[in-house]
């Protein structure tokens, strides 16, 4: 069956002599993977349109218990190329691409993830600051995956502190001051700062976003709680967060 979806494109790698490997986020399908043959000698047919960032219109053949579609050409919507131009905001993106490729559910649509994606690669690209676009993406992304933490009420008593909180990455919510207890876990503070920011950018349009102006203390926070959170649910750290952390710290 003869198809074709807007597609961000996720990674894409070599595959024998000339055919290359590509996973690619869909707006109708989610996250897929298919093989496009020839893509090393056929300009024609792909161009530059394989390469990670890109947005394009793929045409697809998909056949009946195949989980491989096959990518008969690629048509450029949108190329980003400024964002490789830049090592923090490449670095940046690719944490980005990493967290669909690992949490995105495969065939499965979300069209509220994918617009998400491409508006903050649209940003990327533009200049605005990639640490706090990633953190922006990880707020929202999360969330319309299902994985948001719980950040307004203690998870063992109940309550809406008013204080410091502890973030509990095994638990995904928080505890506040009083319930918390020493356990092994290493513990992540946020400050009524952090968790107020938190909800304003998960509830504030894309289009307004770059309003927020949140201070380096507040954006650590939430890094750190992030990747607590993240580790807790993939059972491991993400590839591209260490990368990001030594060129962001040049
Ligand atoms: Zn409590």
């Amino acid at each position: 069956m003869k198809s074709k979806t807007e597609a961000i494109i996720i990674s894409s790698m070599n595959l024998g002599e000339a055919d290359k490997l590509v996973t690619f986020f869909s707006l109708d399908r989610g996250m897929q993977k298919g093989v496009a043959k020839n893509a090393r000698k056929s300009f024609r047919r792909f161009g530059a349109g394989l390469e990670a960032f890109t947005t394009c219109r793929l045409h697809l053949h998909e056949r009946e218990h195949q989980e491989l579609v096959r990518i008969e050409s690629a048509d450029i919507l949108s190329q980003p190329v400024d964002i490789c131009n830049d090592l923090v905001r490449a670095a940046a993106g690719a944490v980005m691409l990493e967290l669909v490729k690992e949490l995105a559910p495969p065939n499965e649509r979300n069209a509220s993830a994918f617009l998400l994606l491409a508006h903050i690669l649209h940003l990327l690209n533009a200049g605005e600051d990639p640490n706090f676009l990633l953190s922006i993406f990880e707020i929202k992304f999360l969330s319309l995956l299902g994985y948001q933490p719980k950040l307004d009420h203690c998870l063992a008593c109940g309550i809406q502190p008013k204080g410091d909180v502890i973030f509990m990455g095994m638990k995904g919510g928080m505890l506040c001051q009083e319930c918390v207890v020493s356990s092994e876990e290493p513990q992540v503070k946020l400050s009524q700062g952090a968790v107020g920011f938190y909800y304003q950018a998960l509830r504030m349009d894309m289009d307004k976003i770059c309003r927020l102006k949140p201070s380096p203390g507040i954006m650590k926070e939430l890094d750190q709680a992030f990747a607590a959170h993240t580790f807790h649910i993939l059972g491991k750290k993400l590839k591209s967060t260490e990368f990001l952390r030594s060129v962001s710290s040049i």
